[in-house]
């Protein structure tokens, strides 16, 4: 399709195939009625959502990339307190190796849950694993829907007040989680044929003093591609800092609105807060980096 410069994508949108509360085919409708020109349902850890979009059949009007977000440890000379997610492009979804990883991912997800009841049982919350399968029949359960749970019962008034007093990193009822290295994420993102970017730069919370620029030279040399240089969270002055590094590095910028659905009701699709866009030519580059 051939598109001109008023048309926006989003490349960052996650499906009920993880914490998103919308169906993929759901996603693929308000894409048309948004009259985006390309959307990528990005996902925590599993395909299954862009697989299934591909299913129910992609809408003349739309481009459509597969896509990952894989939840990774930075490298270790670059300690990150915040969300260190690796997403990734244009993936075959059917590639052994990917889902093999993503299996390993999901199965870690699954062992979590149990150790985050435990921990709010222990502060005198209730809440069992039946009711969050009854509640989220078919979702890649994780700390989001606890929290929603959390909400329901009346334990807290809002999602955020969830993570900030218990699910956050550091908090009481936090519990890790097996990742895959950086490296790994990467690599297995190529092996699929896929275009690996950093997500998000604004919430990797870094531990020490180095430059951003430190950890992209770092990740360049592994293999990543791109930047996601425009997400609702970052300033101008941050979109403009991550474009100029994506220019240093001459690597790939992306953008999306990290769009859940009513998970994060604030955020809607292709436009995130109402003032955020991310133009069509993004994506233009990232065909044209992938084929
Ligand atoms: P998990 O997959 O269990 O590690 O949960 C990570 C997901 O939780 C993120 O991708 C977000 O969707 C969500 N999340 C993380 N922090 C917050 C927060 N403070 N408020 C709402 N949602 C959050
Ligand atoms: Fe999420
Ligand atoms: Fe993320
Ligand atoms: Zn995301």
């Amino acid at each position: 399709m051939a598109c001109n410069e008023s048309v926006n994508i989003d490349l960052h949108i996650h499906s009920d195939a993880s914490d998103g509360t919308l169906s993929p085919s759901e996603i693929l409708t308000m894409a048309r009625h948004l009259e985006l020109g390309a959307i990528a349902i990005t996902d925590h850890d599993t395909v299954a959502g862009s697989k299934t979009a591909i299913s129910v059949g992609i809408p003349d009007s739309l481009n459509f990339l597969t896509g990952i977000e894989i939840s990774a440890h930075p490298p270790p000379s670059f300690p990150c307190a915040g969300s260190f997610h690796i997403l990734g492009y244009g993936i075959n979804a059917d590639d052994p190796l990917l889902n093999r990883t993503l299996d390993v991912l999901q199965e870690a997800r699954k062992n979590r849950n149990p150790r985050v009841i435990e921990r709010l049982t222990g502060l005198g919350i209730e809440i069992s694993p039946d009711e969050l399968t009854d509640n989220f029949k078919g979702c890649q359960i994780g700390r989001p829907h606890i929290a929603r749970l959390m909400v329901k019962k009346g334990v807290v008034s809002s999602v955020n007040e969830a993570f900030d007093k218990y699910l956050s990193r550091g908090k009481p009822a936090y519990a890790d989680k097996y990742r895959v290295d950086c490296r790994e994420a990467i690599e297995v993102i190529l092996g699929a044929g896929g275009i690996p970017v950093l997500a998000h730069p604004v919430l990797l919370d870094p531990l020490n003093e180095k430059p951003l620029e430190y950890l992209i030279s770092l990740l360049k040399s592994m293999g990543l591609k791109g930047i996601e240089v425009y997400y609702p969270e970052h300033s101008p002055e941050q979109t403009a800092r991550y474009a100029e590094i994506a220019g240093q590095y001459d690597l790939l910028m992306t953008g999306g609105t990290d769009f859940h659905g009513s998970l994060k009701p604030e955020i809607r699709m292709g436009s995130g807060r109402g003032d955020f866009s991310v133009p069509y030519a993004l994506y233009e580059k990232l065909i044209r980096a992938s084929s």
